[in-house]
């Protein structure tokens, strides 16, 4: 395909990012990199391929269909699946040797019958981590419950306890108040971690920090981090890395993808005249305007107007009117020299892709965080890689 719109990968900011990560945790820590929802837009064969080819061991995904596309993609390492599915899906999960998170009695019996219906009298035990819940109110067993979970877990012919996991709820924020509340999240899954060890059982490999605590919080790395948005090159929520200098911590990430088009037409409009549908737009002066053949249906969603600025060689200008399905409109000004038909358009990315702005720019005029700007690029988008 040749479309135009598409969304770059630059591979070396992928390995770029990927290593600061490494370098950050150290060796003795694992990394499980979350490639759920398609690794965040950035194509999770892509990017799993090229985890794997620097060493990551375990990736995670969300749903059962994610898990399948990886294996399908040839892709062998650990995937951790961590969200909850219904009974019909277990059998999917021992088929593509995934790792679950269990929780509920409920849960770890069905997967339990599954299980023994699977694999019958063969020996084979599926490794499961125990989920707790220590503030997230999510998925998870309460840190004084997670013993009799874990007995009950090992009870079972066909599943082992391998792992235990919590998630934070409010480590992207650094007010006071929620850095107390994600030292108690973590106090409490030490607590629960104790409390399997008091069962005489091997709690396996214990994790909680995402890419927020794991930037934020060193001494809650535990056995393995899982961080996400940060392998795409993106801070989460209000840490930046100014913040993170200030506390001595070491770290530069590179956006990964560059979201791109072309120019496709350009027209001179007068004074007045209406751009798109609603007619918000009126131009303020004779000026042309550039046509692109991407829309909200793309992942440029309606709420990015009419804040939206794009890239053209260098320059920013306004998205005008409003964005449609697949198409939009840009002012480029009269008579412009520096805008030429099929000229490239980057609407965000790294600066290798000359963008001038990036997800985190775009969440702010959309109301929303890059994890969603990133996510909201859709399927026929053709992710390319790049080196
Ligand atoms: C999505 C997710 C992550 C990764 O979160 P980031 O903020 O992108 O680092 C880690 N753990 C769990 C349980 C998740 O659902």
């Amino acid at each position: 395909m040749n479309r135009a719109t598409k969304a770059i990968i630059y591979k070396e900011n992928l390995v770029h990012n990927i290593s600061q990560i490494k370098n950050l945790v150290g060796k003795d820590t694992k990394i499980c990199i979350a490639v759920k929802a398609d690794s965040y837009g950035h194509n999770s064969i892509l990017t799993s391929k090229i985890a794997e080819e620097i060493g990551i061991e375990y990736l995670a995904v969300a749903t059962i269909g994610e898990a399948f596309e990886l294996r399908e993609a040839g892709i062998k390492s650990k995937i951790l699946l961590l969200s909850l599915c219904t009974p019909e899906e277990f059998e999917d999960i021992f088929k593509l040797d995934l790792i679950p998170l269990v929780f509920t009695k409920e849960y770890i019996q069905g997967l339990s019958d599954a299980a023994d219906k699977f694999y019958k009298n063969d020996s084979k035990k599926v490794a499961v981590h125990l989920a707790v819940d220590t503030g997230m109110g999510r998925i998870g067993c309460y840190a004084n419950e997670a013993g009799e979970q874990a007995k009950l877990i090992n009870s079972k012919n066909h599943l082992v306890l391998k792992g235990m996991c919590t998630h934070f709820a409010v480590s992207d924020s650094l007010t006071e108040e929620n850095q107390i509340f994600t030292k108690n999240q973590y106090d409490n899954f030490v607590l629960a971690v104790e409390n399997v060890k008091k069962e005489g059982i091997n709690p396996g490999i214990c994790h909680c920090g995402s890419s927020a605590a794991l930037l934020n919080n060193k001494e809650m790395h535990f056995d393995m981090v899982r961080p996400g948005i940060i392998t795409y090159g993106y801070y989460p929520d209000e840490i930046t890395q100014e913040y993170l200098y200030s506390k001595g911590v070491n770290i530069d990430l590179k956006p990964v993808l560059a979201f791109e088009t072309k120019v496709v037409a350009i027209r001179h409009f007068e004074k007045g005249k209406t751009i798109s549908y609603g007619r918000t737009y009126a131009c303020p002066e004779d000026t042309d305007i550039a046509v692109l053949p991407i829309g909200y249906a793309d992942g440029l969603l309606r709420r990015f107007s009419p804040e939206g600025k794009v890239t053209i060689n260098g320059k920013l200008y306004p998205i005008c009117g409003r964005i449609c399905m697949d198409q939009c409109m840009v002012n480029i000004g009269k008579n412009n020299p520096d805008v030429k038909l099929w000229d490239k358009v980057v609407i965000f990315g790294p600066s290798q892709s000359g963008a001038l702005m990036t997800a985190d720019d775009y969440a702010k005029i959309g109301n929303t965080i890059s994890y969603e700007v990133l996510t909201s690029i859709s399927k026929r988008v053709e992710r390319v890689v790049e080196g």
